[in-house]
């Protein structure tokens, strides 16, 4: 069950005249504005308390938009986009002039993304503009991944198209091509090693200055539930507060399984009754560093 083909051609129409709109990607909810219309991006920042200097995620509906927005489209984003598009990977490559500054916190590079939800992709039709989308909540709370997310942290001011759970359940993988070298700027569910598989050797943002490939946002506290969140090895819960345990038999032992239900179980157990949720700790390994990244950030 999804939005009628009439809600989406409403929608479109909002969008087009420089309205927000939520809507459900693959990966979480998100708020979409033109992203060439630089009061209708001022509006998303209103709307979620975002700081100026974090900056957007561009959605397009195919390649040859995402070309379109680029400055240089450099053979290895053409690489990732046949493997990847559409998909939860982000590429960072030089902006066209044609974005306005507040789209992309004033840097020369845009973040671009060809979402596969098939509702994001006729949305993106009916609006016929590119539509710059953070994820649709107040900025640093856990990022939506139901409507209900969504009404519960922006209220009613702006229409949400629903489509049910969002199936990847975080944030896509964000790879800068700007410089030199290819540099993960954010985990996600496509690894590094999936990366590399098609274009080489892939750094991590650790190896480099923060001057050197900026990735604002990343270095703040993010995607954080208002009750503390903790992970614990063998049930060491806190002795103090009322918290909640979440043991390991409680969330899926699959990385794509367990990312698709991280945010909706916290969502569900950060009530105004609860000091503490502790989730013990995911197993190690490449298909889940981008939710240990999560699960650092919601911690700090
Ligand atoms: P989100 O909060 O999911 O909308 O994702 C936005 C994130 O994408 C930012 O916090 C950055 O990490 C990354 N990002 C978007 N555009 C750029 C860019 N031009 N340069 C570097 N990182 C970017
Ligand atoms: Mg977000």
């Amino acid at each position: 069950m999804g939005p009628r083909p009439e809600e989406i051609a409403a929608a479109g129409r909002v969008l087009a005249s420089g309205g927000l709109v939520a809507f459900p990607t693959e990966t979480v909810y998100g708020l979409g504005a033109n992203a060439l219309d630089a009061a209708a991006v001022a509006r998303i920042y209103e709307t979620k308390g975002r700081p100026a200097s974090s900056p957007l995620i561009v959605h397009v509906k195919d390649a040859a938009a995402a070309r379109a927005l680029a400055a240089v489209w450099p053979e290895k984003a053409e690489k990732l986009a046949r493997a990847f598009w559409p998909g939860p990977l982000t590429m960072v490559v030089p902006k066209h002039p044609s974005i306005p500054g507040i789209v992309t916190a004033g840097l020369p590079t845009v973040g671009l993304r060809v979402p596969s939800h098939p509702v994001a992709l006729a949305l993106l039709e009916a609006a016929g503009v590119p539509l710059a989308a953070p994820s649709a909540n107040r900025f640093t709370a856990v990022s939506p991944t139901l409507a209900a997310h969504v009404r519960a942290s922006l209220g009613d001011a702006v229409p949400v198209l629903d489509a049910g759970p969002a199936r990847v359940g975080i944030e896509s993988t964000v790879v800068s091509l700007a410089g030199q070298v290819p540099v993960l700027l954010r985990p996600g569910m496509i690894t590094r090693q999936d990366l590399a598989r098609v274009i080489g050797p892939v750094a991590a943002i650790e190896e480099f200055d923060e001057g050197a490939h900026p990735a604002p946002g990343l270095h703040q506290k993010h995607y954080s539930p208002a009750a503390r969140l903790l992970v614990v090895r063998d049930g060491a819960v806190p002795q103090d507060g009322r918290g909640v345990y979440v043991g390991p038999g409680e969330m899926p032992g699959d990385a794509a399984e367990y990312a698709s239900a991280l945010y909706a179980r916290l969502h569900e157990l950060d009530r105004p009754d609860v000091d503490w949720i502790a989730l013990e700790q995911p197993p190690d390994g490449p298909a889940w560093e981008a939710i240990h990244d999560r699960l650092r950030r919601a911690a700090e």
